[in-house]
């Protein structure tokens, strides 16, 4: 064991503040992180509250982690000192389900063992995130930052950028598709240049007219403001999938009616009762699919990771010195960044 220092929540009504802590040593496969930049994902926000009623205190959040590797454990053959890395969402799983052995970590049977707030499957200790001085993981849940990816600007792969290419890579998104973004936050802007760079006509859905400009910057081919009700109607069947990043309750059946027939409708940011209710007519009529997916598993974040770095995409981030970690979920939840906070960690030194 050796002492580490972060970031954590001590109830649900407490603001993060420092912790010291113990993480253990390596076990044989594991490999010791020195965290260099971790992102600030929204699920920190709602886990750090308790606003999904899992959370387990203290909670140190972040699972968009950037390092380098400082310690390696006798077994492991993948990594070595030095080695610039990146832990994601998910530190451990049964490794044997069938989930697990389609590489498909994330729906493993048994449940996997977040990077934050989940009892570790050896010695059932609280796991505790990337808001920290540094994370020991096993080895098969570790990735390889490419040399060309910016480490800062990378972090959000783990958990935004993989959110949003796993499904749309999972459908089989293709040159000349016409994919549909819903919302442009962290997980949307990066929607819009995954969709872009896999060829597609990308169209962004958003309330707010203003957002036009910017998201035409980010690679956007169109926009649809979706307050208006003329606009969503000129869309009726015209999209081949529509990627939906809205972390809250909202009514589907508008957008349904804009897939043409087999469209696929994504879910990636609600976790919650749809409300209003589908109408399944929508589906029926026109054999659509209404999906759901999370994250992706190791190998596909890996794989999201050389995607990135071989189109040259990155997140848009703005750099967070961690003694600002309140004030910045106030702005994450006011919609006041663009679009992800990653926290360099050398300011949890100072
Ligand atoms: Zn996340
Ligand atoms: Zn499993």
């Amino acid at each position: 064991m050796y002492t580490a220092i972060g970031y954590a929540a001590q109830s649900a009504t407490t603001p993060l503040a420092p912790m010291k802590f113990q993480r253990r040593s390596p076990r044989a496969d594991d490999v010791a992180i020195e965290i260099l930049y971790c992102g600030v994902c929204h699920s920190d926000i709602h886990q750090a509250r308790n606003e999904w009623g899992i959370a387990v205190y203290p909670l140190m959040p972040g699972h968009e982690i950037v390092g380098k590797v400082t310690a390696i454990g006798a077994n492991v053959t993948q990594y070595r000192i030095g080695d610039l890395v990146g832990v994601g969402c998910m530190v451990d799983s049964c490794r044997s389900c069938d989930a697990c052995q389609a590489d498909l970590e994330q729906y493993c049977l048994a449940g996997p063992t977040m990077t934050y707030a989940t009892p570790d499957r050896v010695d059932g200790s609280n796991t505790m995130g990337g808001y920290s001085d540094s994370i020991v993981v096993s080895e098969h849940f570790v990735v390889r930052i490419p040399q060309k990816l910016d480490l800062a600007s990378a972090a959000p792969i783990l958990c935004a950028g993989i959110t949003t290419y796993s499904p749309l890579k999972h459908y089989g998104v293709k040159a000349g598709d016409k994919v549909g973004i819903l919302g442009m936050g962290g997980l949307g802007h990066m929607g819009i240049k995954f969709a872009k760079a896999m060829g597609a006509e990308v169209t962004l859905f958003t309330r707010s007219p203003s957002k036009a400009e910017e998201a035409r910057r980010q690679g956007a081919d169109h926009v649809i403001v979706s307050t208006d009700a003329e606009q969503m109607k000129a869309a009726a069947g015209h999209f081949d999938f529509l990627l939906d990043t809205i972390p809250v309750q909202h009514d589907l059946n508008p957008y349904l009616d804009t897939l043409r027939f087999d469209g696929v409708h994504i879910l990636v940011g609600l976790i919650e009762p749809v409300d209003p209710p589908v109408h399944a007519g929508k589906l029926v009529m026109s054999r659509r699919v209404l999906a759901g997916s999370l994250i992706g598993g190791i190998a596909e974040t890996q794989e999201v990771l050389d995607f990135c770095a071989e189109h040259n995409i990155t997140c848009d981030i703005e750099m967070l010195d961690i003694r600002q970690i309140n004030e910045a979920f106030t702005r994450m939840i006011a919609g006041d960044v663009k679009y992800r906070f990653v926290i360099d960690m050398a300011t949890l030194k100072v």
